[in-house]
């Protein structure tokens, strides 16, 4: 008996290409799948056949000596159809489609086009502490998982499956649109199947058929040290379920630093203030800052000590996320100078602009922004602090 010629078997003309041999091979097997020719005993040896046929003509080389010698050619140099070598009709659909051949297969176009499961999004906000040392939060949110029932198959225990009403099996709804360019046929995953082709013949009870369920998750998710404002963190496969056994969605968790009074973040570095009193800042003194950590430091600032100061404390910044060591923490030094309006305050302060000949009692009036170096000093201080 001579075998059936392999373009006939797949349906394609014999210069069709490699795409349009892979489309025909899935819609012919489609309509072979066991689970769909329950009862047609002559379902496995067709298969068989357009499963040869395939892999004959999916393959360059065994293309080109099928095409010089047929069959027979290929017989000669030792080719085996790996349908042939199989037992069962289900292990056929698994050597060829995985080991999930329902969705592998009738998802459409294989694991890579199939529609997975939606992205979550989620806020959580976290503190400056946290985020510089680095730690973990716990999130709990909703979302689609697989049917424990029945597996995401959406069938009741013991019911097969049948073709969809919807799209009639194809698990694509082909629709025209007018658009302003004109039409355009647009091809969309059939949402009663989800591209399956394929629906329950009785839909399982907990899910009603889709295969997925609406749960409650909770997770406890590790937080870079140094993660900024703003920044998310994907975590893969932690999204919705997707249909038909697509792949899950991402789940991605956009954190929110929340502000701190004591510290501006610049970067790596942390910005704070201090407040000394204009005596001190023209005497000298000794003051503590708060770390980022929760303790303290102590800073000596030397006599004349001026406003806008800035100390830099190396390495008491946020961690470098994904680098190496900390930023700095920066101080800024803010004068409170006092209003001596009458008492002893003022003749003090009056002796002491004798004493330091400046301002009315020599007659000269300083303008603003000269004292101590002049406006560029001050500038330059700036710039220190805002760099
Ligand atoms: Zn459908
Ligand atoms: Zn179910």
């Amino acid at each position: 008996m001579s075998k059936p010629d392999a373009y006939e078997l797949l349906g394609v003309p014999r210069d069709a290409d490699e795409r349009e041999i892979k489309r025909a091979f899935r819609r012919r097997a489609r309509e072979l799948h066991p689970d769909v020719n329950k009862d047609d005993p002559q379902a496995e040896e067709k298969f068989k056949q357009l499963a040869e046929a395939y892999e004959v003509l999916s393959d360059p080389e065994r293309r080109a000596i099928y095409d010089r010698y047929g069959w027979a050619g290929l017989e000669q140099r030792g080719f085996q159809a790996t349908a042939r070598s199989f037992s069962s009709f289900g292990d056929i659909f698994e050597a060829f489609f995985g080991s999930d051949p329902f969705s592998a297969f009738f998802g459409g176009q294989g694991t890579a086009g199939r529609t997975p499961g939606d992205d979550i999004e989620l806020e959580v906000e976290v503190d400056l502490a946290l985020a510089a040392r680095g730690g973990s939060v716990d999130v709990e949110y909703d979302a689609v998982d697989v049917c424990e029932q029945c597996g995401g198959s959406g069938a009741e225990a013991g019911s097969g499956m049948i073709a969809c009403g919807r799209c009639g099996g194809a698990g694509q709804l082909r629709q025209v649109v007018s658009t302003p360019f004109g039409r355009v046929v647009r091809s969309e995953t059939c949402s009663a199947c989800g591209g399956a082709g394929l629906v329950p013949a009785r839909r399982c009870q907990r899910c009603g058929g889709s295969g997925l369920v609406e749960t409650r998750r909770k997770l406890e998710v590790g937080v870079p040290a140094g993660i900024a404002d703003g920044q998310r963190i994907r975590l893969s496969g932690r999204g919705h379920a997707g249909p038909g056994g697509a792949p899950p969605g991402d789940l991605y968790l956009l954190v929110r630093v929340r502000e701190d009074e004591r510290f501006l973040r610049d970067g790596p570095d942390l910005v704070t203030a201090v407040r000394i009193p204009m005596v001190d800042a023209a005497l000298g003194t000794t003051v503590t800052v708060p770390t980022v950590d929760g303790g303290e430091r102590a800073i000596e600032l030397p006599p004349g000590t001026q406003p806008g100061t800035v100390v830099t404390l190396r390495g008491l910044g946020m961690p470098r996320i994904g680098g190496r060591g900390r930023g700095d923490l920066r101080v800024v030094v803010d004068v409170e100078i006092p209003a001596a309006t009458d008492g002893k305050a003022r003749e003090l302060l009056e002796s002491l602009r004798s004493e330091l000949g400046g301002g009315e009692a020599n007659g000269v009036r300083q303008r603003a922004g000269e004292a101590g170096g002049g406006h560029l000093g001050i500038v330059e201080r700036l710039r220190r602090v805002l760099r």
